[in-house]
């Protein structure tokens, strides 16, 4: 039976990071990595550059992937850095610009898609010999092992491992296996997702507008500059609606959610409904096991920070794990998987928290709220410590 000091279930963006991560850290070397997944993974050159599934990557993060060499050029060239981003409340005045020069910086983010951003990271992963990747397989059920550890089934065969991580996305299997008590909140949404053509260039800026019901998104994509990823969030029936228009009715809809920013639009490709959710696990460890990104926090892609927080789950946890290997402690210690939720569960929590609220806010329509708003937006606008503050807490410095 094949043992593994640690098993990831999940080789989505954060799972494959932190396998990664561990991978390369000194006092990780020796150790035996499995990572499961159930999907074949992708290879950079399948991808596509004009991907609806589009993400937006902060600096801090790109830095991370970039050190554990899985930001190569092939990646970059399928990403579309972003220097600035402009929000709107439509039912006020309400405006907000950021800018990359007010922080110094050379960008905010980029956008680059989940499907060539998991290539990467998985490109990366073949480079390293402690690493097995297990897919296409899918983890169909776990025994706690009476000297420590799990056994784990992956269709037909059992494997062993002394460490569990999930990174097993939203409906973790895993999480749901071990009961972990979850905070739920539905935004009662579905994200529209699709790529636009443009009339008029993006200019590297990422925008959104704020409806009652719900944010659009225009995040720029690399091509010749007329192309964007959207992201619209809308009340469910309303989606139901936009998503059964014909691409020219929808275009059309497009046109006027985004005030014709970028002038004309057309869709090139399909587009489509992803169901919207917000939920929190109660902790997210126990002895001898760690939940990870989606599988432990979904957030609202309005803020785009749910890779990002994940991100960060795996750059702490690897960190972690190695500091206490190199202090001699055994890998199921509990110590380093509680420090990991110490460091982690406040900023994920406040973040939940932001978008619950933002939705609220955006979502008011009566006069004098969206009055305040536009008060507030404006006002915001001109506390340039408070909006370079704010940038660098989204990681783009
Ligand atoms: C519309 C939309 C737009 C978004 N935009 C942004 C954005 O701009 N910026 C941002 O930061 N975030 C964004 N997000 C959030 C982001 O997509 C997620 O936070 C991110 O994908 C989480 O990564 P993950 O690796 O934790 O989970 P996932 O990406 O869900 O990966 C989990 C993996 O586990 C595998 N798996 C599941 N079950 C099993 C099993 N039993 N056995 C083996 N493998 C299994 C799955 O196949 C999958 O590959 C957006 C989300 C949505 C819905």
């Amino acid at each position: 039976m094949p043992a593994f000091d640690v098993l990831v279930v999940g080789a989505g963006p954060v799972g494959a990071a932190f396998a990664l991560a561990l991978a390369q850290a000194p006092a990780a070397a020796g150790l035996r990595i499995g990572l499961v997944e159930t999907a074949e993974p992708p290879t950079l050159a399948d991808t596509r550059v004009l991907e609806p599934r589009a993400l937006a990557v902060s600096s801090r993060n790109r830095r991370f992937l970039a050190g554990l060499g899985a930001w190569p050029e092939a990646l970059a060239r399928r990403a579309c850095p972003y220097h600035s981003m402009e929000v709107w409340d439509r039912r006020s005045s309400g405006h907000v610009r950021f800018d990359c020069a007010e922080i110094h910086q050379p960008r905010l983010g980029d956008i680059v898609g989940q499907p060539a951003l998991v290539a990467a990271l998985i490109e990366a992963l073949r480079a390293q010999p402690a690493v097995e990747l297990l897919c296409p397989a899918a983890v169909t059920a776990i025994a706690r092992l009476p000297g420590g550890g799990f056994g784990v089934e992956l269709g037909g065969r059992r494997i062993e491992t002394r460490l569990l991580i999930a990174a097993d996305g939203p409906d973790s299997r895993v999480r749901t296996h071990f009961e972990i008590p979850t905070d739920r909140w539905d935004p009662d949404q579905q994200a529209l997702v699709a790529v636009l053509e443009t009339e008029l260039g993006h200019g590297h800026c990422a925008r959104q507008w704020f409806a009652p019901s719900g944010p659009l998104a225009f995040l720029p994509l690399a091509g010749d500059g007329h192309q964007v990823a959207i992201v619209w969030s809308q009340d469910r029936e309303r989606a139901d609606r936009l998503g059964a228009l014909a691409s020219d009715a929808l275009a059309r809809e497009l046109e006027i959610a985004s005030e014709g920013a970028l002038g004309g639009v057309s869709l090139a490709g399909e587009h489509r409904l992803i169901p919207l959710r917000q939920h929190h696990a109660g902790c997210y460890w126990l002895r001898g096991l760690a939940l990870l990104g989606d599988a432990a926090h979904v957030v609202h892609p309005l803020a785009g920070q749910g890779v990002n927080l994940g991100l960060a789950d795996a750059e702490v946890l690897a960190g972690e794990l190695a500091s206490a290997l190199a202090a001699g402690l055994d890998l199921d210690d509990p110590e380093p998987l509680k420090r990991y939720q110490r460091r982690r569960r406040p900023e994920n929590l406040a973040m939940l928290a932001a978008m619950r609220g933002f939705k609220t806010l955006f979502a008011e329509t009566r006069l004098p709220v969206a009055l305040l708003r536009a008060a507030g937006m404006a006002a915001f606008d001109r506390a340039e410590p408070l909006k370079r503050w704010v940038m660098r807490m989204a990681g783009a410095a």
